[in-house]
């Protein structure tokens, strides 16, 4: 008779994927004390359901959880923030939402940036060869460019 391998909770070490997730956790972190910090943001509130109330964590305290739970594979024990104005704080799902906006916001831009120039230059005669030196002379990365009509449509 096998007894089943049951699962225990709590001490278990980390996966790896778990660890990439909670490392990834703190890079993200550390982008939004950059991004939202200079807007009054302090940091994130989290339901608990063990405390059946709100925790507030800035940035820092986040940042240093993460770290110890990489470090230690356990959570650090409740921490209720010091008088935390809740105006001050956002919701983990709101910061993530906020981070990956962010993020193709600013690679679309830059996309549809170099696309439009492109674009303008062929209309001015310029050849492909002409346009992929002005990118590269700017500094960007230069995509693809086709060599007569356009490939792959
Ligand atoms: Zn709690």
């Amino acid at each position: 008779m096998d007894d089943e391998l049951e699962q225990p909770e709590g001490d278990a070490p980390l996966e790896d994927d778990e660890r990439d997730l909670l490392h990834q956790d703190l890079v993200d972190v550390q982008s939004l004390k950059e991004l939202l910090g200079p807007k009054g943001i302090k940091g994130v509130v989290f339901y608990c359901p063990d405390c059946d109330e709100d925790h507030y964590l800035a940035w820092d305290l986040l940042a240093g959880n993460l770290r110890e739970m990489l470090d230690a594979g356990e959570s650090p024990v409740h921490e209720p923030a010091f008088q935390p104005d809740p105006d001050e704080y956002v919701s983990w799902d709101y910061a993530r939402g906020f981070l990956d906006g962010y993020e193709s916001y600013e690679q679309e831009e830059l996309g549809d940036a170099v696309n439009r120039v492109i674009l303008e230059l062929r209309d001015r005669g310029w050849s492909p060869e002409q346009v992929r030196s002005f990118l590269a002379s700017a500094g960007l990365d230069v995509p693809p460019l086709d060599e007569g009509p356009v490939a792959g449509r």
